[in-house]
């Protein structure tokens, strides 16, 4: 007699309620703390991430900052290209973000751009700051003021500065995002 055990089903990113972690994310969670360890033996940045919609992985990468010479390739932001240039899409609704770590302000922000359905993550940004990286300084930074930060960020008035928004209003062709 055979026992067949039947696969897990994968809900919906967008049906999982909030606390929910199903059984196919604890293994694709794995797949990406697993990511972001060969990706430290490969000389690159102890981070990985996933993109997956309805069972299917999409998209996977590691940290490619420093390869690439791009402080921007962060494992999260590198899925996300690759999965909207996979489907030919930039809004990844109805898909997962699964990290190995928190995702940074830049990351998640990303995947609210993306229109990701759900983020899940193992670590957290105090065990980043704990590996030396910036994830919990930049949210603190973000929750002040902005007058308050040690970079400048200034307001200039020009007398053009809504003319690329007037276009775009009575722009043909503009999609929507
Ligand atoms: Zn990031």
């Amino acid at each position: 007699m055979t026992i067949q055990t039947a696969a897990a089903p994968v809900p919906d990113a967008r049906l999982l309620a909030p606390g929910a972690v199903s059984p196919a994310e604890h293994d694709w969670l794995g797949d990406a703390i697993e990511l972001a360890e060969n990706n430290v033996a490969a000389g690159g940045g102890p981070f990985g991430a996933l993109i997956v919609r309805d069972g299917e992985v999409l998209a996977r990468s590691g940290n490619r900052v420093t390869e690439s010479f791009d402080p921007t390739a962060h494992a999260e932001v590198m899925a996300i290209r690759a999965a909207c240039s996979r489907i030919r899409d930039f809004r990844l609704t109805g898909t997962t973000l699964i990290s190995s770590c928190e995702p940074c302000p830049m990351c998640i922000t990303a995947a609210l751009w993306a229109r990701v359905s759900r983020i899940v993550y193992a670590a957290d940004r105090q065990a980043a700051e704990g590996a030396g990286f910036d994830d919990r300084e930049f949210y603190d930074l973000l929750a002040t003021p902005v007058q308050d930060w040690p970079v400048p960020v200034v307001r200039i008035a020009h007398a053009d500065s809504d003319v690329p928004f007037r276009s775009w209003s009575t722009a043909h062709y503009k999609i929507e995002y």
